[in-house]
This record gives structure tokens, C-alpha cells and sequence, in this order.
């Protein structure tokens, strides 16, 4: 990887963005119906400094939006003289997706992160996840994928990296998200690709579709700036420390408290998302209302996830409840006392912030 020391060198994709200069670009990744070009807007910020490439995408899933937000931002306030190192905002990378509005590319129901690096010659995903892989993922050092959660489930703001990967787990790191769910990750999602190819790269999951949570926002953009200040691309900016850290397996199926019989799903926890054993996190009732069941903490938790589509069937899970040690549980109620949580569970159905 580069240093900071190093010369500065043009940012290359099939043009060049020589150090000092900020370009937004339009680059066409695919064609429609029509045999118009579908072209995804990219801003590359080379720095006046030599330092270490990295990539911010947002929109492989069209309905995610809080990323595009981050990604816009940083676009925005960052310019080449105050940089080490070259910035590569990918800011909305399904356009197809992204103009309806919806998770998958349309028509053809194709996951964009299921499908990097992408085929050239193959189906429409592929070869637009080809495209921005080849000319703009690739000649990165480091990078981020921004995510919110799927339907039908809330999801505390985390970080998804491979934390055995020690150049990954120091991104993650940097990053400073207080949760990280660890894991290599799906075949064919950008950051277990670009992971493989050398290229450390962590997801953010970052609150809902089809909203700007602000608080999010500037949680993500303060760790942006954070990773920026690592990697010595922002050489006097302070690294962070998120105040509390854990870390968790992503493959969680066992750490979901489950449904032992179906029926109506009223959530009991919040506002805030600590709970202490035997708290109760929800009540599962039959039609008539003669069945309740209440769902208790088995432990003192932070619920990282939970059920928002208020039905369930036997065995599906409720909620994602990470185990907590005393230390930790006394510096998230010292946040909540800050007011750090409110709002995350606004209107008791959801990690909303507004
Ligand atoms: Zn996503």
C-alpha cells in the first residue's frame, strides 16, 4: 500500500484524474431497452499528496439510501489539497435500481452484490458490477460498501468485516463502529471480492431503505474521516475510538431468540436497545388472544436486530441479542444517559432516527 510520503501518481480508470484535481464523472457501466447509456456518477478526488486509494460505494442494493447520503458528502467536503492519497465516491452504483427505487436491478430481480467481480458478456448486473469493479474497485487500496437493513428487520448501525483478515480488522478498527459482526461474507458481494483480491474492504449497515437518518450520517461520515486519519490520508485528523467494542459472528442464526409458536408479534423493549435478564423483549399472541407468550431476555443484551414485520410463524427469529459484560453494559447506559440513543427506536417500531 502507498504511503503518505509517497509521490502522488494520476488516478487511472479508462481516463486519468491527475493529483489535484476534482473530478464528478458520469460513466457508463451498460445500455438500456432504448440503447441509452446507463452511467453510474463517480467523483474522484486526487490529492495534491501521494498517499493510499480508497473507494466509498453506496446503492448496490437501489433502495439503500443513507449511504448515497455519506457518499455525497464526502464528495463534497473533501478537496485534493488537504489529501494524501486519492478518493474514489461510487455514489449510486445499481442506477437501474436506484431509479426504481428498489433493492434488485428490476425486471430481472439480480442482486448486484451476489455479483462481483462481474462478467463481461454476461446478464445486465454483471456486467455493470464488471465495469465499476475493473475500472474503479480494482486500483484501490481500501474501501467501504454502505448498506441499510432489508425489509421486515431493524438493525443496529454496525460494521460487517472479515476480522481474521489482519488488514481488514485494522480497517474495521479505524472505522469505529461500537458493534462489528465478523465473517467473510457472501460469494460475489463486493467486499468478499475485493477482500480476496487484497483490497480490505468492510460493509456499513446503516439503518433503513429509503430514508436519510441523519444521526447515522454523521456517525458514518465521523468514521470515514476516522479511516481517512489511518491511513494517512488526512495525516492530522485524530483516529477515533468508538468508547465501547464488540465484536460478533455474523452467521448469528443461533443468537436469535425465536418464536416457539406463530401468531401477532407486539415488541416489548425501547426505547433504547440495552436490556437486562428477564426484561421482556415481546409478546407472541394467538388470533383470539387466549395464547400470550412474553419473550424474555435471557441475559443482560444489546439488541443488535430485531423482527419489525409483526408476524411470526414457529422458529422465526424475533430478535439478535449480543451478550454484554459489565464494563461495556455500564458505558452504554452512561451513552443513553447522553441522549446518544434517542430516537433509535422512534415510535416503537423501528431503528428510525426521524
Ligand atoms: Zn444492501
Amino acid at each position: 500500500m502507498n504511503d503518505s510520503r509517497a509521490e502522488p501518481e494520476p488516478f487511472r480508470y479508462d481516463a486519468e484524474v491527475d493529483p489535484g484535481e476534482k473530478r464528478h464523472v458520469r460513466y457508463g457501466v451498460g445500455e438500456t431497452y432504448l440503447g441509452d447509456p446507463i452511467r453510474i456518477p463517480v467523483t474522484v478526488i486526487n490529492g495534491e499528496g501521494g498517499g493510499p486509494t480508497v473507494f466509498f460505494s453506496a446503492g448496490i442494493h437501489g433502495d439503500e439510501l443513507n449511504g448515497v447520503k455519506v457518499v455525497q458528502e464526502i464528495a463534497d467536503r473533501y478537496e485534493p489539497g488537504e489529501l494524501h492519497g486519492t478518493l474514489v465516491c461510487l455514489h449510486a452504483c445499481n442506477v437501474p435500481a436506484f431509479e426504481a427505487q428498489q433493492r434488485y436491478t428490476p425486471i430481472y430481480d439480480q442482486d448486484m452484490n451476489r455479483s462481483f467481480p462481474g462478467r463481461e458478456g454476461a446478464n445486465t448486473t454483471e456486467r455493470m458490477a464488471h465495469e465499476i469493479y475493473r475500472r474503479f474497485v480494482s486500483p484501490c487500496d481500501l474501501g467501504l460498501d454502505f448498506h441499510t437493513s432489508t425489509r421486515n428487520r431493524t438493525t443496529i448501525y454496525h460494521a460487517r468485516a472479515d476480522l481474521e483478515d489482519p488488514d481488514v480488522s485494522r480497517l474495521a478498527r479505524a472505522f469505529a463502529t461500537n458493534v462489528v459482526l465478523y465473517g467473510e461474507g457472501d460469494a460475489g458481494s463486493l467486499r468478499s471480492v475485493a477482500t480476496a483480491d487484497g483490497i480490505p474492504t468492510v460493509t456499513v449497515e446503516m439503518g433503513r431503505a429509503h430514508r436519510f437518518q441523519r444521526t447515522l450520517i454523521e456517525k458514518a461520515l465521523e468514521g470515514v474521516e476516522s479511516v481517512l486519519a489511518e491511513y494517512g490520508v488526512l495525516p492530522d485528523e485524530p483516529v477515533h475510538w468508538p468508547g465501547w467494542y464488540e465484536s460478533t459472528a455474523a452467521d448469528a442464526t443461533k443468537r436469535w431468540l425465536r418464536a416457539d409458536a406463530g401468531g401477532l408479534v407486539e415488541m416489548e423493549w425501547g426505547p433504547y436497545p440495552l436490556v437486562h435478564e428477564d426484561d421482556p423483549i415481546c409478546t407472541v399472541t394467538n388470533h383470539f388472544k387466549t395464547e400470550e407468550r412474553v419473550v424474555r431476555a435471557p441475559f443482560d443484551g444489546l439488541i443488535l436486530g430485531a423482527l419489525e414485520n409483526p408476524v411470526a410463524a414457529p422458529g422465526h427469529p424475533l430478535c439478535h441479542l449480543l451478550g454484554l459484560d459489565r464494563e461495556t453494559k455500564r458505558e452504554i447506559e452512561r451513552e443513553i444517559d447522553r441522549g446518544e440513543f434517542d430516537g433509535y427506536r422512534a415510535h416503537g417500531d423501528a431503528w428510525a432516527d426521524d
